[in-house]
């Protein structure tokens, strides 16, 4: 039995993530890899490690994992983290204080608060784009100068799913000799893969649609080059941010049916987009498979195979009405997060700061693999 048997490049990506890359484990031959809970290990006689030293370091159960997210997007190598806030916290820390970096101003709001009130004091000089204007890719070169180190976009992004041209910025900022990193949980491995685009670094909230069942707070981040960064991005997860060997068991096995999941998911909110856009109770609907959304010509080229299972409506008579929308949902469970099986919604601008770009009247909707026709039937009797 090979513990170390390699994928077969042939096999398509959905084959390989349902194989879990196939590997069979010995001395048993398990089909499902076991959970290494220990956290030390035994030394040899002359003092050397046989294996693993420590599991702050890596644990055994993070290498099919990691080897599985590193092979779906194509990557050199990958690392899991504690959560999808750890995995990106890690590649700004892995920056140094005075380096200059470019991020869009609608994205995930936690960490664009980060950024604000901890990266931003602890001395990255961090400027903002509008990635919701037609103009963004000249506001990112205009912002680009000499110190610039990093640029970090979110595509399609939360909560309006702005879209932003991957290839276009990480032809910016590798001119500039800056680094490109993604936040592709909305797209998730299946739909787009940033690092054929040209990014430098993908990260993952894995806690979404990687593993998929709303069970597992984890992050992931892969890179296109094991370079002196990565050295530094792999010290940080060293010094804390580590998965537990029980989520990483979890997120593998959630990982196997990441593409059936995703491909229900999107053409659930395909399916859904287009039977509530021109609703006369509703202001709009944002999503990016849809023609009318800004980004859908750019979605279109980076994203193969649907445009995911993440869209906002904006309901007519504002704040007070869409909270009133989300209320009277019953299949939809009022609830924070995305990418799970189940469909969730949420008031997005009650959760965000005061601040917040997001609109008052947006409910969020992560779209889940449920019959379309019941998530249709429950948005449709919300509206009255
Ligand atoms: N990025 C995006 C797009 C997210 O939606 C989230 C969580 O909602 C995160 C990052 C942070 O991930 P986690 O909650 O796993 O820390």
């Amino acid at each position: 039995m090979n513990d170390q048997r390699p994928p077969k490049p042939d096999l398509h990506p959905a084959t390989r993530a349902a194989q879990a890359l196939g590997r069979i484990v010995p001395p048993y031959g398990e089909i499902v890899p076991p959970i290494h809970l220990s956290t030390t290990y035994e030394r040899a006689a002359d003092g050397s490690f046989p294996g693993p030293t420590y599991s702050r370091d890596g644990n055994p159960t993070y290498r099919q994992l990691e080897a599985l997210l590193c092979d779906l997007e194509g990557g050199a190598a990958a690392l899991t983290f504690a959560s999808g806030m750890a995995a990106a916290g890690a590649v700004f820390q892995a920056l140094s204080p005075g380096d200059h970096v470019i991020a869009p101003r609608v994205m995930y709001w936690a960490l664009r608060k980060w950024l604000v009130t901890f990266a931003k004091p602890w001395g990255l000089d961090i400027d903002l784009f509008d990635n919701e204007s037609p103009g963004q890719l000249d506001e990112i070169r205009r912002l680009v100068r000499e110190e610039t180190k990093l640029i970090w976009l979110e595509t399609p992004a939360n909560p309006t799913w702005a879209v932003t041209d991957i290839a276009a910025v990480a032809e910016i900022a590798h001119a500039a000799g800056a680094r490109l990193a993604i936040d592709s949980t909305s797209a998730s491995p299946v739909l787009t893969r940033p690092i054929e685009l040209g990014a430098d670094i993908v990260m993952h909230s894995a806690t979404k649609y990687l593993n998929g069942h709303s069970d597992v707070i984890a992050g992931a981040l892969v890179a296109a080059r094991d370079d002196a960064f990565w050295t530094r991005v792999k010290y940080l997860r060293a010094s804390g941010p580590v998965l537990g060997p029980m989520e990483a068991w979890l997120l593998l096995r959630g990982m196997r049916t990441l593409f059936a999941r995703v491909d229900i998911a999107s053409r659930n909110a395909q399916r859904f987009a287009e039977h509530f856009a021109g609703h006369k109770k509703l202001v709009g609907v944002l999503y990016p498979g849809l023609p009318t959304h800004p980004g859908h010509a750019i979605a279109k080229r980076q994203m193969h195979g649907g445009f995911g299972g993440m869209m906002s409506i904006r309901v007519a008579g504002g704040e007070a009405a869409s909270m009133q929308v989300a209320a009277r949902l019953r299949v939809f469970k009022r609830a924070t997060s995305l990418g799970g099986v189940e469909s969730l919604v949420e008031h997005r601008a009650s959760v965000e700061d005061a601040d917040s770009p997001c609109p008052r009247d947006l409910l969020r909707l992560s779209i889940g693999i449920e019959a379309v026709e019941d998530l249709i039937a429950d948005l449709e009797q919300a509206l009255g």
